[in-house]
């Protein structure tokens, strides 16, 4: 197979028809000259970078379909926590090899998941590398000029703390990927198994539930490095403390079959990937994320308060002893 060059792997693979050509309303020019060109708003920027990288957020040999729909969810999910609709995006992308089967799997499933969301891939960078890296940079605007998002410091004393979907399986799915437990320790049936490598192949964003719970709560973030390290996010940047009860705690249905109940913890709490909400608002709205979280067919847990104070709580017999410890790179 003959290897493509940086310009042929651009055209024939990152120039998605439906932006690059026919470019999207805010895309006045796309992927092909020196820079993209996006019209401007009155309503401010909203801008985050999310890099994904062989052997460190994905294990190697990973399909690159699923690093595609991979990256693009985390990235998503950066802006379903401020509640805003990302509508542009650049992607610097290193690869060891210029494979066209890899790079047509990947180019398919990153248009589709791009089409899905309405984001337009508007340019970004090639460049060859020992190690495989995705870095994608999301750009949308807010809904009003005030420039309006939920924000990690933005936690009111006496607000309720809410997460939407289940926990720990981000980490579950890896140790099945990684085969990293005995069929003894872990006898995960193999419906419960699928779910669980599907929502690590492809994390479901909470896009749109994020962008309606902007009107509802105040502080939000999403849990990509685990339930504690998050929370200790909302709690240093509020200024407040998160009192979380640990047997209120919506746990993936595919964990509760492990015999240790102190994985399935640690997983709930500390694991990361899990890509749900965790969110603060005042008790008066309450019913309005209930019909909320009924309309998105999208659960969402009661699981503490915020209170005057510092760090985070976790209350219940069975729970202490969990450090508030996520994934650190350094
Ligand atoms: P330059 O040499 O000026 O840096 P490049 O050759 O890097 O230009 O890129 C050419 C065009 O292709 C630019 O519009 C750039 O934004 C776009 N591009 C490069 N790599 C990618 C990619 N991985 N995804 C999308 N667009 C890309
Ligand atoms: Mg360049």
């Amino acid at each position: 197979m003959a290897d493509l060059s940086e310009f042929d792997i651009i055209k024939q693979y990152f120039s998605f028809p439906h932006y690059g050509h026919q470019p999207s309303e805010n895309v006045l020019l796309g992927v092909g000259d020196d820079a993209a060109i996006l019209s401007s708003s009155k309503n401010p920027l909203v801008v985050a970078t999310d890099t994904l990288i062989e052997g460190v957020h994905f294990p190697n040999n990973f399909l690159p379909q699923h690093i595609a729909s991979r990256a693009l969810g985390v990235n998503v999910s950066d802006f379903a926590a401020m509640g805003v609709k990302p509508t542009a995006m650049t992607m610097a992308l290193s690869l060891p090899a210029s494979d066209s089967q890899w790079l047509a799997d990947f180019s398919r499933s990153l248009a589709q998941q791009c089409e899905y969301y309405g984001i337009a891939l508007v340019g970004g960078d090639t460049t060859k590398s020992p190690c495989l890296s995705v870095s994608l940079t999301l750009l949308g605007n807010t809904y009003d000029e005030g420039g309006s998002t939920l924000r990690r410091s933005a936690a009111q004393d006496g607000d309720d703390i809410w997460v939407t979907g289940s926990l720990g399986k981000g980490a579950a799915a890896l140790a099945l990927l990684t085969d990293t437990f005995s069929r003894e320790e872990w006898p995960c049936n193999q419906t419960a198994k699928e779910n669980l490598i599907a929502s690590f192949y492809a994390p479901q964003p909470r896009l749109d539930f994020g962008i309606e719970l902007l009107a509802l709560a105040n502080a939000a973030i999403d849990i990509s490095d685990g339930l504690l390290a998050d929370s200790q996010h909302i709690a240093e940047q509020s200024q407040s403390q998160l009192s979380i009860i640990g047997d209120s705690l919506p746990l993936h249905s595919g964990l509760v079959s492990h015999t240790d109940p102190d994985k399935i913890k640690q997983w709930a709490l500390s694991g990361g990937d899990d890509y749900e909400l965790l969110f603060t608002a005042a008790p008066s709205r309450a019913e309005a994320i209930v019909a909320l979280s009924d309309k998105h067919q999208l659960p969402c847990q009661k699981i503490g308060a915020v209170k005057s104070g510092r760090g985070v709580k976790l209350l219940g017999r069975d729970w202490s002893g969990f450090e508030v410890d996520g994934y650190r790179h350094f």
